[in-house]
């Protein structure tokens, strides 16, 4: 059935964000309709609406939601009323090549899913009857959404929905940075560029893998002070060296592992100047699609150094997120304290602000 719900919306690249009722229709084959329970505000919502991450307008925002299934399409046999899920922006179809081989981030089939449903189409209207896109074919920053079950991941009921949802993005991508995609062994010396939603959990990763130093790297002296609540050893404030990599290799005589947790060229540049010998470089934030980085070529095989992506901590999101949420659980991760504000809905313009003046771990918008 359709359903009416308020929106998160970006009409126009460059416009302020819009809050508007829009409609919702039911699932069609393989998709479930999911009432929206909380959605944290990422940065990479922020960039969809500067055309930083190119998603054509209008776009239906959100990609880190926890919320309860409320109706399932014909075919759905892995969930049913009641459920909870929290969504991936990654679309994982479990049968292609990539999948096959236990790196559902790089599903083949996903660049169908960017912005619509896989099949292409849309279950989001806005008022006049338009098709309205949806951020990572999830489109969560809203009452109500349909998606492909693709997208979906059953979690624990248990945890509240404002917690759950953070598994979504920031937790998965920054913890699984550190597990996955790097391998951080214990006696490691890392360290974190940015302390945004992304980075505090790729420091949270690293304390658990037993790092030995972490080093946090930002500019603004309310995220270091966070950084060391989340168990960041030693902070460099970049706005007080010269040179922010010579200043973490001072201290730590080279990393084994930098997280660029930022989004830009300048800084992946950094991470990769404060390896050690051996070190690798694991690039999280998302850069304009012409932003470039350069690296000294010659440190590439003398020094043995790895520069690698990372896109959803490469998560293998049916294992992962109940995986994390469960080293939650067990007071192992730290979740309860990334929330730092909740917002109704007809707020979400300040908790955008918000995000940009670095005021929250995250910021999270909750639904009754
Ligand atoms: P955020 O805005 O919450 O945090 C960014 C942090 O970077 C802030 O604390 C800011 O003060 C700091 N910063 C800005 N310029 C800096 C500089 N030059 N040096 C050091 N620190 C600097 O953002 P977030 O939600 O944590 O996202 C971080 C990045 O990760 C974004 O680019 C986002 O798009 C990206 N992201 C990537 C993935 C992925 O799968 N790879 C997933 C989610 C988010
Ligand atoms: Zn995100």
């Amino acid at each position: 059935m359709d359903r009416k719900a308020k929106a998160v919306v970006c009409r126009e690249w460059g416009q302020p964000i819009q809050v508007e009722t829009i409609t919702v229709e039911g699932p069609k084959r393989d998709e479930i309709t999911i009432k929206i329970g909380a959605c944290g505000v990422c940065h990479s919502d922020q960039s969809a609406t500067t055309g930083k991450i190119p998603y054509p307008a209008p776009l239906v925002l959100g990609h880190e939601a926890a919320g309860v299934v409320i109706e399932v399409g014909e075919g759905v046999t892995a969930f049913k009323e009641g459920d909870h899920v929290v969504s991936s922006f990654i679309s994982m179809c479990g049968k292609c090549r990539q999948c096959v081989r236990g790196r559902p981030v790089l599903c083949e089939n996903a660049r169908k899913a960017m912005f619509t449903l896989p099949d292409g189409t849309v279950r989001t209207k806005g008022a006049d009857g338009e098709d309205l896109n949806v951020f990572g074919a999830c489109g969560v920053m809203a009452e109500y959404a349909t998606m492909h079950v693709d997208n979906c991941v059953k979690v624990d009921d248990t945890i509240p929905m404002q917690n759950a949802a953070l598994v979504g993005c920031a937790m998965m991508t920054g913890v699984g940075a550190v597990f996955n995609t790097a391998k951080v062994e214990p006696g490691s010396r890392t360290a974190v560029f940015g302390i945004g939603g992304v980075g505090l959990n790729a420091i949270q990763g690293c304390v658990t893998a037993g790092a030995e130093m972490i080093v946090a790297v930002d500019n603004n002296e309310k995220k270091l002070a966070m950084a060391r609540e989340f168990g960041a050893t030693h902070t460099v404030n970049i706005s007080e060296v010269e040179d922010g990599a010579r200043a973490v290799k001072k201290l730590t005589g080279g990393v084994d592992y930098a997280f660029e947790c930022v989004g830009a060229g300048p800084v992946v540049e950094q991470a990769y100047k404060c390896l050690g010998r051996g070190g690798t470089a694991v690039v999280v934030g998302v850069s304009d699609p012409k932003d470039k980085t350069s690296i000294t070529t010659l440190t590439l095989p003398a020094d043995e150094r790895v520069l690698k992506g990372s896109w959803l901590g490469s998560a293998r999101p049916q294992y992962d997120f109940p995986r994390i949420l469960g080293l939650y659980k067990a007071g192992k991760l730290k979740l309860d304290e990334l929330v730092t504000r909740t917002y109704h809905i007809d707020d979400a313009p300040q908790a955008f602000d918000d995000m940009l003046a670095g005021k929250n771990a995250r910021g999270v918008i909750i639904f009754e």
